[in-house]
Parts: C-alpha cells; structure tokens; sequence
C-alpha cells in the first residue's frame, strides 16, 4: 500500500465533519504535505479537505484498509504546518470540528483558482527541440511570472497550445509554475524604511517602555500589557517594536478592531514600512485575499495589517503579535467558530515563540488581571506626549435637568456649549451610546435601576406579562409602580427611543449640520463610512452622531466638544461587563477630544453620578475603577475569577426545545465532577429569530477543565440530535 494521510473534509453535516483516511496516488506523493489542499471522494460527491496528518498502515483500522480510497487532486500551495496545529489546538479548545478552523486560515472559499503562472528555471541546461518550446522558453527568459494568457497574446500561438507546451516545459523541469487567484501587475515590495521616522523622537516614557519591551523581547517574552493613557503616543512604541523584529528577520501582525475605521494608522504603518505591508480586511474580493495571503505565506512581506481574522495570517517566522485595543469586544467571533482573538493570540505566540503585546489606554478586566498575577508584563505610560491635558469632564445630572421642567434629552449646558462650540466654527461630537436591546427600569427622581439580586445585572422589562427579570437566572419579580429607594412614581422604562436625536438637536440649535453614523452605515462599512467621516473631517457637518462603535481611533484636530447623551444606556445592558463598557466608553469617548489646538470637554449626562462606574472615569480614576470591579466581579463570581460556557439551544419546536435543554442540564450535571455553577436554562433574551426559539444555558467553572470536558459532552449530543441546534461559546462576550 502506498502513502495513506488524514484528511479533514469539508462536508455541511456535522455528523460526518472529520477527519478520514485516504491513500495518496503516486504522482502526487511529492506534492502532498501536511496542511495540502485537497479535493477527495465522499459518499460519490467530491470534497474539498486538508492533510492533517501522515499515517502509517499498521495503525489503520482492519475494516478500513482494504477500502480506501485515493486523493483526487491536490493544490500546490498549502497551509503552512505551523497553522495546522494551531487549528488543532484551538478545535480542541473550542470543541470544534477541526476543518471549520482550516478554513479560517485558508483564503480561498472553494480552493484555489487556477490561474497559474510561469517562470523560466535559469539553470535549465537540456537543449530543446520542439520550436514551440523554443519560443516558449525564449519568451519567459525576458519576464519574471508570466500567465498563459499573456504568453498567447504576444507570441499568438493558441491558448491551448501554449498550456501544452509548458506543460511539456514543467515536465521537464524547464520552468517552475505557481498558482494565483488573480493575475494582477505584481506590486514591487521592497524593505525599505521610511527616513521620516528619524524625525520624531521618543518621550522619556515611550523611551522607556520601548527599553523594557525590547528587554523582555530578548529575554523571558512574557506577553506585555502596554497600558497607557490615550494620546500617550502607543503606536510608536509599537513601530519600533515592530521594526526591531523586522530587522531581526521575523514576521509581525498588528491587529486592530476594525480596519475600516482606523485608516490613520495604516497610513502610518504604510509611510513606516513601505512595501513590507499586507492589509487583510473585509473589502478585498477573494482573489485580493488570496493574493495578500500568498504573498505573506512566501515571506514576500512581513508585516499584516488587519482585524480579528488576520491572527490567523500565515506569517512566517513571527517575531510578534500586537493587538491594539484589546479591550475591544470585536476581537471575539460571536458566531461558529467561536474564538477570540486575544486567546488565539496567546497560543499563537506561544507555539511559535513569538513576542504578544496587548495595548489600550483601558484594557479588560481579564488582561488587568493576568498583569496581577504576574502573567503579564504590565508596562505604563500615564502622560498624554504632547503634554496636552486630558478633556475637562461635566457631569451633568439628568434628574436635576428633569426637576426644573427641561424633559428634552438635551441637557440645558450640553445646549450651551454646543452653541459656543458651532459659534466658535469648532466641532462636536454626540454619542448615542449603542441602542439597548432590552427596556431597563429607572427611577427618574433617585437614579434606582432594579438589579438581580443573585446577578447583579440589570432586570429587563418584559411587556407580555409584565415582569421584570433576570437574563442571566431568571429571577423575576412584578413590574414596579414605586420606586423601592425614593418611595417615588417616576419609574420609567428605558432602551432605545434616542433615534430622534438628530431632528431634535436641529429643532433646538439650528446652526448645526450633522452627520450621523449608525447601524445602517457601519452595516455597509467601506465607501459609505468614509463619505459620512470625510464630510465630518472637511467641516461640511459640525456635529457627528454616532454610537460607541466610532470611538476607536478617530483623530479630528477640530473637535473640542463631546457628549455623552445617556450614559445610563450602556451602563444598564444586561450583562456583566456593562461597567466595564461604560467606562471604557467615557474614557475612550474623552480621548477624542482636544486633539488639536483647544483643549477638550465631556459632557456626561445620566441619572446615575454617584456610580463608581461613571465617577471613577470622570475622575480619570481607573485603579479606583478596577478596584471596585474586581470586588464585584469576585463576589458574584464573574470572569476574571471564572470562565463562562454559554450554550444556546434553538429550534422550531419551542415545547421541544425548552424539554431538549433541560435534559441536557442534568447530562451535564450528572458528568462534570467539581465546582460547576448552572444558570438556566432559560428562554434567552433574544428569544425568537427568524422563527427559531432560543433558551440559553450558562456555567460557571472556576477552571477550564469541566468547560472543555462540557464542550465534548455536548459534541456528542449533537451528533445525535436532529431537531435542536446547539452551539457553545467558550469565554462569550454576547451572553443574549
Ligand atoms: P495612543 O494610541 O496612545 O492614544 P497615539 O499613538 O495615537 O496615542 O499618539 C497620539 C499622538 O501623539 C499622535 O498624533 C502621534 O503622532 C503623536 N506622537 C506620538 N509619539 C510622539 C512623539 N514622540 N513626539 C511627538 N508626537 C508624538
Ligand atoms: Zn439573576
């Protein structure tokens, strides 16, 4: 028997999705490798799939071996060994199948598009004698890669001819051939650095975590946690990084939260290392994606640019990882295959011995954590590089606002410096904060928001039977006419209702123009965006809407003003890590501000000003804030202190689905030994989309272990149920 290897195919059931044997034919045993794209027979269908593994026959199943069929067709580029075993790994520890993490590393939905392109091997010494491939080989001899097409247009033999005769030529070793999506003018990278960079030079604290970095760099490679205040000027810290480990010869991702909205800092990058670029994002056609992909597979540059996906680019040699922002909540897929990016990261590193840097002026309570415990190198920059101060805060109390008649949700001093900021042709900034998806309760008069008292999380108002209740343990109780704290009867119910904002500020201030950003045109991310933030950046419109998500990395000299319209909203989502949202939010929020030549203000409007959440970020307190957190976060036992599993059930059949969870608990219950916490199951917040229920099932596990041990329980289950869908997400960020 020749060559047998293990193949993970590409099948949509899941109960077949796995890894199967296949024997290799023998004119393609030298192009099968570990991480080869294949195409394979199953079931009388053909498949794509990926080598995963070389076996040899005598640890082949009996019942197998003499039925084994052969591989098809194999792609001559391949995933790259290093990024197979991260799939494994990480289908491991998301109890995944692990082809559904090949594809995320691989570029090309349906393999490659042969498009092939040819190049003439110098050392080729064998006289030829056919004239076609005379005439072939003499034409490839004056080009670098050339394509069939071309070769036809200007020597104006057939197309098919041509394909035979390189052929020939390739059989005999005459010219090489590669495969590419798309046929583009090759760009010209080269390794130049830009001479600009030796005009800036480092503060003493840029200095000094440059210093220590590098240190840690060459030594121990603990992951670094840069924690610096916004405009502390990070991104030159991490340039030099970067630019150490290039010169050492090794590869570098930089992740970002969302490319479309950070184009300054690609710029940046771009002007820093011209040529030695690659920029993954989600405008690039198929072909634009394989093409970038190749050129980072052969080393052809060394540093990639990109969102969540991007840490699963097949840099070679990677010397680091950098993840700005990481306290941004898109680094997590939300969807199958869940997996967070800053875990992947970690793992990453790891494997291939490469230096991990999270940055953010406030990172998650999870990186803080790790700082602690001294898993991270925790590196501080606590001053602004310009020494521009930081925006002066005003909170402004919404209750106040509301006792002396102003009902607008404008407040009377928003108003006021909205009009001082258009009269002095400056510009502001308003944020809706993003819209909630649930109705919270309030107590107009004292600021009261009824809680869990188990969860400590914000009941949701449910219209059907009027009750309020807890979406983490279901905990309910009736709707309240009083206001338990004040004894008052202003309780009202709060979420979206800010979608007038734009037609009120007109009304209220006829001056301004604005621009607003939503749902709708992040949805559509590219052109669209960019128009709406170029209109905003040539002064067109003096006040831009919008909500959280356009807090990263914008950089408009001209604004001095910002407010934030209701910060109860974000601070009142259903979910445990509202406080630390809200007050990333205002911290970011403020770090937009005063850019330029004024210095900034915040106007903060809520209920609530006594909470820690939104008194510590005015104050620019975040060790108070983080103090508090963790208090709260241990006492309810929430992450960092546990890791969560959140499993959701769905399907048709609501009675059905409802039982299917419940069995399932006790399944779970009955097989994880140790200190599991159940909550649920229960109908999730979102509990109908598109005709489906959804009941949600959460643990809690002080380790990781049972969570694991879960996923492969409820693997199983699934491959045996027809009529419920059950996906798990390992440290979710989207508990609804
Ligand atoms: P952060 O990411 O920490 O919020 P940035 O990296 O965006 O801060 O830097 C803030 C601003 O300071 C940018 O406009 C940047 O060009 C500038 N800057 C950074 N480092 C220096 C420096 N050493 N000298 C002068 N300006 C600097
Ligand atoms: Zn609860």
């Amino acid at each position: 028997m020749g060559k047998i290897v293990q193949v993970a195919v590409d099948v949509k059931h899941p109960k077949v999705k796995g890894e199967y044997s296949y024997l290799v034919p023998e004119e393609i045993i030298n192009n099968i490798k570990i991480g080869s794209r294949v195409v394979v027979p199953f079931r009388n269908k053909k498949r794509q799939g990926f080598v995963v593994d070389f076996i040899e026959e005598e640890f082949l199943d009996e019942k197998i071996r003499g039925k084994l069929k052969s591989i098809i067709e194999v792609d001559e580029v391949a995933l790259p060994k290093e990024m197979v075993e991260l799939s494994k790994s990480l289908s491991e520890y998301y109890g995944a199948f692990l082809i559904d993490f090949l594809k995320l590393m691989f570029p090309a939905k349906s393999g490659i598009r042969k498009t092939v392109v040819y190049k003439v091997n110098k050392d080729f010494k064998n006289d030829l004698k056919s004239q076609n491939q005379k005439l072939i080989y003499q034409h490839l001899l004056q080009k670098d890669y050339t394509s069939i097409e071309e070769i036809s247009k200007e020597t104006g033999l057939a197309k098919e001819k041509v394909r035979a005769v390189l052929e020939a030529l390739y059989k005999k070793n005459a010219v090489f051939k590669e495969y590419r999506a798309v046929n583009k003018a090759k760009i010209k990278y080269s390794l130049e650095y830009n001479a600009e960079k030796d005009k800036i030079f480092l503060s003493p604290e840029q200095e000094n975590a440059v210093k220590i970095i590098l240190k840690n760099l060459e030594g121990e490679k603990k992951p670094v946690l840069l924690f610096g205040v916004t405009g502390s000027g990070k991104t030159e810290v991490y340039l030099r990084i970067i630019e150490k480990v290039i010169l050492s010869g090794k590869g570098a991702i930089f992740l970002v939260p969302e490319i479309s909205l950070t184009p300054q800092m690609v710029d940046i990058f771009q002007n820093r290392f011209p040529g030695n670029i690659a920029i993954l994002h989600s405008g690039l056609s198929e072909g634009e994606k394989f093409d970038e992909w190749l050129r980072i597979a052969k080393g052809e540059v060394n540093i990639v640019i990109g969102a969540r996906s991007a840490i699963f680019a097949p840099v070679k040699n990677l010397g680091v990882i950098v993840i700005d922002e990481e306290h941004e909540t898109s680094y997590k897929q939300s969807e199958y295959p869940f997996y967070d990016a800053r875990i992947v990261a970690r793992l990453r590193a790891k494997k291939e011995n490469a230096l991990l840097i999270f940055g953010s002026a406030t990172p998650s309570l999870e990186s803080i954590y790790e700082a602690k415990k001294g898993n991270f190198l925790l590196v501080k920059m606590r001053k602004r590089v310009n020494n521009k101060p930081l925006p002066v805060f005003e909170i402004i109390d919404m209750r106040q606002e509301l006792k002396s008649g102003n009902k607008s949700i404008f407040s009377r001093r928003l108003v006021e410096e909205l009009q001082h900021t258009i009269s002095r042709k400056e510009q502001a900034i308003l944020f809706l904060n993003r819209r909630g998806y649930s109705t919270f309760v309030l107590c107009k008069d004292c600021g009261f928001v009824a809680k869990c008292p188990h969860c400590d999380i914000s009941l949701i108002y449910h219209l059907e039977d009027k009750t309020l209740r807890c979406h983490y343990c279901d905990y309910r109780e009736a709707t309240l006419e009083i206001c338990p704290k004040c004894q008052g009867s202003k309780i009202g119910y709060y979420g979206s209702g800010t979608e007038k904002i734009e037609e009120e500020i007109k009304k209220l201030i006829p001056e301004i123009i604005p621009v607003r950003i939503d749902a709708d045109v992040l949805s559509k991310k590219g052109v669209l965006l960019k128009e709406k933030l170029l209109e905003f950046k040539t002064g067109r419109a003096n006040v831009l809407i919008g909500t959280q998500t356009i807090t990263k990395g914008l950089d408009f000299p001209n604004v001095s003003l910002i407010g934030i319209l209701l910060a109860d909203v974000t601070l009142n989502i259903p979910d445990f890590r509202a406080g630390e949202r809200t007050f990333q939010l205002i911290t970011q929020v403020a770090g937009r501000a005063g850019r330029g030549k004024t210095n900034g203000k915040v106007i903060v409007q809520t209920f609530c000003p006594e909470s820690f959440v939104i008194d510590s970020a005015v104050r620019y307190d975040i060790n108070n804030f983080i103090k508090q957190e963790l208090k709260i976060r241990r006492e309810f036992n929430y992450p960092p202190f546990c890791h969560l599993l959140n499993i959701t059930f769905s399907g048709k059949d609501k009675f059905y689905i409802e039982e299917f969870s419940k069995k399932t608990y006790f399944t779970l219950k009955k097989c994880l030994e140790g200190d599991v916490e159940f909550l649920g199951p229960i109908p999730a917040l979102r509990h109908k989309i598109k005709d489906n229920f959804r009941y949600n099932l959460l643990l809690k596990s002080k380790k990781y272990m049972p969570l694991i041990l879960a996923q492969k329980k409820l693997k199983d289950i699934s491959l045996q149920e027809e009529k419920v869908n059950i996906s798990w997400d390992l440290d979710p960020y989207d508990l609804l």
